[in-house]
């Protein structure tokens, strides 16, 4: 097998998740006594989007792949990945989610091993442009590798596995509208190429105007995670996984809690309690309550960045259950003093709005100014300028605390080639294209995968299948 990966080193956004797998029947819930079945989990998976989003998912595909999860999990394990878990996550009717210990980065690591010891060729700084075809099959692939251009014919097949188009403004303004274009996505890599290679050999594509987000998140931390550092080989991950299946919840929320402060997104509850948000300037400038209004406003801004203002009252508020900054569902929550300890970079408190500002580079007057300004419709003396309604609190005590900077993000996109349950990539007529196959995010199938632990289920579970597919041609 040769895989090409156009990174300098191997990751995508497997590599920077959360790593949550989402399976039911596992051998983890029947050791916890928990009862299961992939009937069940697709009707709980349905119960994630809305239901004009969830009307367009492609049910007996969603339906096959879970009762797959499961397996996947078994081998996932047999090739050294250790989980914590499962964790409950309603509307799931049981705890179905799995997570992988340490992070994320033990799939990579784990997979990268078990391939190179299998024979695999892998290439970094190798990407694809262009899937080579004669008649009508796909034969191989043309890639700029380290800056030359190099052709790879391909014996059994071509696996479209390039993840999403998240941040692609080609690919988003086409299927969503220009509106959305100058929305990143978290991963900056994640620039659809795989979609446009299976678009230029005729592929349908499905739900491409379908996105996870936009939401608002703060910026990735500059230091590295204590998970990051933390040794990710076989025995160190058992451990850890022992430990977090065994050690009390008290704890182990402790150790994960800069888990929630890295990627999690701030609850809109604290903008219905009264929170605003302010441009860098110091300015205020959408209906904070209205999405996704607020998060097309946000990346119009400078640097297409926004800060969330709260005053004593909010700060109070959000210091203690069940009011939190944000959550990873059952594993940890987030509060204002978390923010201030772990997520310097993003959270900052004065005692007063003039050292709040200067904190920032803003102007104090222009600050003042937004709060008094709010505080007027608050008073009921005017409209809010942006159209805020049923706010109660004025903002004018301190101590003052800004989070941020804050963008707008795509998480990942739920547009995909519509593939056949052997991953064959199928062209307008609903034709399999002789030769090219798809998995995780390139071959969607037109699935709809909201909620935690579905993207990553699909991505390991249509790996692993599609490996045995190609591995039945040749016998
Ligand atoms: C912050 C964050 C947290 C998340 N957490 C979770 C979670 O906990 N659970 C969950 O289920 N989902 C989660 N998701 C979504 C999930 O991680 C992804 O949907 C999934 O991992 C995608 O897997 P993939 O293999 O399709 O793509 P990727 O993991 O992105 O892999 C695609 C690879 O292809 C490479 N590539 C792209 N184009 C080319 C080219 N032309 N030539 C060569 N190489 C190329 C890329 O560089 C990349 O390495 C999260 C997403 C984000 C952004």
């Amino acid at each position: 097998m040769l895989v090409l990966e156009k990174c300098s080193h191997l990751g995508g956004t497997t590599g920077i998740a959360v790593g949550s797998l989402t399976a039911a029947g596992t051998r983890f819930q029947h050791a916890k006594g928990i009862t299961d079945n992939p009937a069940e989990h697709d009707q709980d998976a349905g119960k994630f989007a809305a239901p004009e989003i969830e009307s367009r998912n492609n049910e007996s595909l969603r339906k096959w792949f879970l009762a797959e999860a499961a397996e996947t999990v078994d081998w996932l394990e047999g090739l050294g990945l250790s989980f914590y878990g499962p964790s409950p996550e309603p509307p799931n009717r049981v705890p179905r989610m799995h997570n992988v210990v340490p992070s994320s980065r033990a799939y990579i690591e784990a997979l990268a091993a078990t391939s190179r010891a299998a024979g695999s060729n892998i290439l970094c700084q190798a990407s694809v442009v262009e899937l080579l075809k004669e008649s009508d099959r796909i034969t191989g692939v043309r890639a700029e590798v380290q800056g030359q251009t190099r052709d790879f014919q391909a014996s059994l097949g071509v696996v479209l596995a390039g993840g999403d188009y998240a941040n692609s403004p080609e690919l988003i303004s086409r299927h969503k509208g220009t509106g959305y274009a100058a929305i990143e996505g978290i991963n900056t890599h994640s620039t659809g190429e795989g979609h446009h290679l299976a678009e230029s050999v005729g592929a349908k594509l499905l739900n491409m105007d379908i996105t996870y987000g936009p939401e608002l998140r703060f910026v990735p931390p500059t230091e590295k995670s204590w998970t990051e550092n933390v040794p990710r080989n076989q025995p160190v991950r058992r451990l850890l996984a022992m430990a977090a299946n065994r050690l009390p919840g008290w704890i182990m929320r402790p150790l994960v809690k800069r888990l929630v402060v890295t990627w999690q997104h701030p609850e809109d509850a604290m903008f219905a309690d009264g929170a605003i948000l302010i441009n860098a300037r110091g300015e205020r400038f959408c209906n904070e309550k209205s999405w996704p209004d607020r998060e097309l406003a946000v990346a119009q801004q400078p640097d297409k960045v926004s800060y969330l203002l709260l005053d004593g009252r909010l700060i109070e508020r959000y210091s203690a259950w069940p009011h939190f900054i944000s959550t990873a569902p059952d594993i940890a929550y987030a509060y204002v003093a978390d923010y201030l300890r772990l997520r310097k970079d993003v959270a900052v408190k004065s005692d007063g709005l003039e050292g709040l500002a200067r904190a920032r580079a803003m102007d104090p007057e222009v600050l003042q100014e937004t709060t008094e300004s709010f505080n007027r419709y608050l008073r009921g003396e005017c409209d809010d300028e942006f159209g805020r309604r049923g706010d109660s609190h004025t903002l004018e005590r301190g101590p003052w605390v800004l989070l941020g900077p804050a963008k707008a993000y795509f998480t990942t996109t739920e547009g995909g080639a519509a593939i056949t349950e052997q991953f064959q990539v199928l062209d307008h007529a609903g034709q399999p294209i002789k030769g090219l196959y798809a998995v995780g995010q390139n071959g969607l199938g037109g699935m709809i995968l909201w909620g935690h632990g579905l993207h990553i289920a699909w991505a390991m579970t249509s790996g692993r299948m599609v490996g045995q597919v190609l591995a039945d041609l040749v016998e």
